[in-house]
């Protein structure tokens, strides 16, 4: 059985304690990862601390020359990428592809961080006195990430960090922890030197050493809220800067108005695809007024249709969960909404997929007359379950959104650009679909939600992503000439 290493200055590195990597549409264990601590982590941080003395002086175009080979890379790859991810997650091989090209987005926006790094020039701001900014690099930083998006998520981090001089150690799920190492080759082979990029493998103790560790000068985070407070909360008290991004549970509103096949196909796609275990996975379909009926019919028919199977077989749209546990857990909230008073108009529990027994599959649910204190509505399920919770008015399904404590996405289906743009004045949720179920933005817009889906104040990637991992300098300069000696004055300065 294959044992995933550590990959730490441009090499794999072992280390004593390992865990199973499940593949999730057979049930069975198919390779060992190890499990880094204090010791790892701080192999990995000299590495990158060294490696950042030379990369950290490297010309700006240097450095977008790896980011330009790195993208080629993944395009040539991305096949072979898709299916390493899809059969340690389950995902199907076209989501998994799908999650590269717009991770791989990000790597473009690198590639012109030429232009966005620019500074500014302000002439004669006082007499004979010009001043000027520019932004120079943190140091070691690391990022520490989901099971859900294994190749997506690190990369709105690393190639922002990696291209405007900083060194990386990735610190990814330890339930599907290949496509690291993967891309860290695909790296090397970019022409990346040797330490500026570093996977360090583990779950609580890797991520403790990290957080702790007084070389590393920030944490990007995205997982659960719990855990991303946690990380927050420890990260920033030993001084580092920090990104962290939480849990989600997303609406998308449909009003009467709206084109209802139309809204209810979009809506099962974002419910069930990757099945639904996604952060901007629509979990709550808020149905207003007599749009309500219709809804459920269409979201019925098209959960029934889904084919569900293991991620690689041609004509799968949705595979199974990514552990056991996740299974029995989607499956005993599906059985308490019932208890609590939904009704199951789709039950997906039990599935069995032919030669695939002991997979961790579980069929679309769709949950009908949900209400706000059912615990299948307060919990993030992270799985494919839908509940439809019916209002009257699109103010009220506002109402709910925002006394949701999640605010990462939401989407509204509707003909009418008065109430898109009363929705989306009014929700207090940081990425916003019209007529889009999962609404993830462009790398060159910033990535981020509100309330408990982000802790702190920086989202990822785009324009913040580069305020993140780089400090700013502002200089005042003055060549005064021989004729210009003048006594200093003693007061503060000011700009005549
Ligand atoms: P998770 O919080 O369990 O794990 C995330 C990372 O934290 C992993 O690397 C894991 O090893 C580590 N970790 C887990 N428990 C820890 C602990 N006790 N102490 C320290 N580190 C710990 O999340 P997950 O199950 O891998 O991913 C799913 C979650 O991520 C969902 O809540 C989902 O909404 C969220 N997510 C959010 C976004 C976003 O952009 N907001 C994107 C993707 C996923």
């Amino acid at each position: 059985m294959t044992t995933i290493q550590h990959w730490i200055n441009g090499s794999p590195a072992p280390g004593p304690d390992t865990a199973p990597v499940f593949n999730p549409a057979t049930g069975k264990e198919q390779a060992r990862v190890v499990l880094g601590g204090a010791e790892a982590v701080d192999t990995a941080v000299a590495a990158a601390a060294k490696a950042f003395e030379t990369w950290s002086e490297s010309s700006l175009s240097q450095r977008t020359q790896v980011m330009f080979a790195f993208r080629q890379l993944l395009v040539e790859h991305e096949e072979e990428l898709g299916r390493i991810i899809s059969a340690e997650h389950g995902k199907t091989v076209d989501d998994a592809r799908g999650e590269i090209t717009r991770g791989r987005e990000v790597v473009e926006y690198a590639c012109g961080l030429g232009d966005v790094l620019k500074g500014s020039f302000s002439d004669q701001v006082s007499r004979g006195v010009d001043v000027h900014n520019f932004r120079q690099p943190l140091g070691v930083v690391a990022g520490i990430t989901p099971f859900n998006f294994p190749a997506m998520v690190p990369l709105w981090m690393h190639p922002i960090a990696i291209a405007t001089g900083n060194t990386f150690i990735l610190k990814p799920s330890e339930r599907d922890p290949s496509a690291a190492n993967f891309v860290a080759d695909l790296y090397q082979k970019a022409g990346l030197p040797d330490g500026v990029f570093n996977v360090v493998h583990g779950g609580k103790d890797a991520v403790d050493a990290i957080l702790t560790h007084p070389r590393i000068e920030a944490v990007s985070f995205v997982g659960s809220t719990p855990i991303a407070r946690y990380v927050h909360q420890q990260a920033t008290t030993h001084g580092k800067r920090v990104q962290a991004l939480g849990g989600a549970k997303n609406h998308a509103v449909v009003l009467p108005d709206a084109d209802l096949e139309f809204a209810a196909n979009h809506i099962t796609a974002g419910a069930y695809g990757s099945a639904g275990e996604r952060c901007m996975a629509v979990s709550v379909a808020v149905a207003v007024g007599d749009a309500a009926d219709t809804l459920v019919e269409v979201l019925e028919r098209k959960a029934r249709e889904v084919k569900v199977g293991p991620g690689d077989a041609p004509g799968t749209e949705m595979g199974p969960l990514v552990t056991k546990a996740a299974q029995e857990r989607v499956e005993n909230a599906v059985g308490g909404a019932a208890t609590q008073g939904a009704t199951v108009v789709v039950d997906g529990r039990g599935l069995k997929i032919d030669g695939h027994e002991d997979g961790f599959f579980t069929g679309p649910s769709l949950l009908d007359h949900v209400t706000t204190d059912m615990d299948t509505y307060k919990e993030e399920l992270f799985g494919p379950v839908l509940a439809v919770v019916r209002v009257d008015t699109l103010d009220e399904a506002i109402d709910l959104i925002n006394a949701n404590p999640y605010g990462n996405g939401t989407a509204l289906f509707t003909a009418s650009g008065e109430a898109a743009r009363r929705f989306q004045r009014g929700v207090k949720v940081g990425m916003i679909g019209v007529n889009v179920p999962v609404p993830v933005p462009m790398s060159y817009y910033s990535f981020g939600g509100w309330k408990d889906s982000l802790i702190g104040d920086s989202p990822i990637h785009g324009p913040e992503g580069i305020r993140f991992y780089t400090r700013p300098k502002v200089v005042t300069t003055r060549w005064p000439q021989p004729a210009q000696q003048v006594k200093a004055g003693f007061d503060f300065p000011t700009s005549n």
